[in-house]
């Protein structure tokens, strides 16, 4: 099957990986890989069901979240708008609620807004999608982690991120877009090839940017770029070991009383830090 690329219409792609009738395609030009087949947006939707949220409470993720928001936090005006989209079971929500922002969640998954909205008391939304859920200039900020991996529509979101951000004017200043994502040319996916951890999520991520191409696109909705970081996550060694089903030194780590001592891996995933262009 031949296939342009979505995001610079280069019509020769490669395969980088490959897993029973998936294959991810990958662009030369502008780094970006793309799931074959790829899923339309009711599709890519029946995935999140109650079971894949509950997979994520874990204090490792807090951890996450904690990280995310002390960036995030250094960006922001006092009592900011914030609007947490594809947010999931909150976990950013409970770190940046202490900070004094005024938050809003949105999520496809009905079942993680109403765990939000009984938790932390903020106003939450669920599909249907359009920019008119949300007012023009209504958020100082918008995050999005770990979301556009996963979406179909990902350059119509942008373009309501856009118009849902304010626009700069004394003392404000312009609406920001944090978003996290794996990087398909981090170094650990160069080195491990098709064994990179980054492959492993299909077919959940179908969109796997590179910091060229989710700068193309974003510029393409109007945002301009602030920075795009080198990110990672925070786990537990008995988690780590448990993953990669090395349970001999998982055993070990329990006898040694270690196993829940954590790292933070920085490695496969970029913090990507936009602003609303007003030119
Ligand atoms: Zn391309």
């Amino acid at each position: 099957m031949t296939y342009s690329c979505l995001i610079c219409q280069n019509q020769k792609l490669f395969k980088v990986y490959e897993q029973g009738s998936y294959r991810i395609m990958k662009c030369p030009n502008c780094g970006f890989g793309v799931l074959d087949p790829y899923p339309t947006i009711e599709q890519a939707n029946t995935i999140y069901s109650p079971d894949y949220f509950d997979d994520k409470k874990s204090p490792d993720f807090i951890k996450d979240a904690t990280r995310k928001y002390n960036y995030v936090n250094k960006h922001l005006q006092a009592s900011s708008k914030i609007l947490d989209f594809g947010g999931g079971v909150g976990d950013f929500v409970g770190v940046a609620k202490k900070g004094g922002y005024q938050l809003y969640a949105y999520d496809v998954s009905t079942y993680a807004m109403e765990h939000v909205h009984k938790t932390f008391n903020i106003p939450t939304y669920t599909p249907p999608l359009s920019v008119d859920l949300f007012s023009k200039s209504q958020f100082d900020a918008i995050v999005a982690f770990d979301v556009i991996e996963h979406l179909p529509n990902f350059r119509e979101v942008l373009n309501f991120f856009y118009v849902w951000l304010t626009e700069k004017s004394e003392p404000k200043q312009s609406g920001k877009l944090f978003m996290t994502m794996p990087n398909i040319d981090s170094w650990d996916t160069k080195l491990m090839g098709k064994y990179s951890y980054g492959y492993k999520k299909i077919p959940q991520h179908i969109n796997y940017f590179s910091p060229q191409s989710i700068s193309i696109v974003a510029k393409e909705a109007g945002f301009t770029v602030d920075e795009i970081k080198l990110w990672g996550f925070e786990r537990s060694l008995d988690f780590v070991f448990s993953k990669l089903k090395l349970e001999r030194l998982r055993h070990i780590t329990h006898q040694l009383g270690i196993a829940n001592l954590t790292f933070y891996y920085p490695m496969h995933d970029m913090m990507v830090s936009l602003s609303k262009n007003n030119d």
